[in-house]
């Protein structure tokens, strides 16, 4: 059986079946080792908020009805391109980050 244990363990020190609390990502800037991210075109938006259904990071934020388009957090985006994929107006770019 699987065994929660603090996050700050060293790998070394974990044990077979480790797994960390939920939501410790919140306390890490998890997109500082992303390759590309996503570019929204917004003149091609419909705000129909699948990009902000679909990423696996939840890290859109809904802008509301006034600006009508969702924004990502890139503090915590993967660049994994699935809101790019899932868009249906295919209105996010995923660009190759400056090194
Ligand atoms: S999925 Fe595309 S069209 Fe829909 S809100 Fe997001 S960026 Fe806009
Ligand atoms: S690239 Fe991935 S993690 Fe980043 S906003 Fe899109 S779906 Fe979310």
């Amino acid at each position: 059986m699987s065994k929660v244990v603090d996050a700050w363990v060293k790998v070394q020190d974990m044990p077979v079946g480790f797994h960390g609390e939920a939501g410790r990502s919140v306390d890490f800037k998890t997109g500082d080792w992303r390759s590309s991210k996503p570019v929204l075109d917004r003149e091609k938006c419909i705000y129909c908020g699948f990009c902000y259904i679909y990423c696996p990071d939840g890290v859109y934020e809904d802008m509301g009805p006034k600006e009508k388009y969702y924004k990502a957090d890139l503090d915590y985006c993967k660049g994994c391109g699935v809101c790019a994929n899932e868009c249906p107006k295919k209105c996010i770019a995923m660009t190759l980050e400056e090194v």
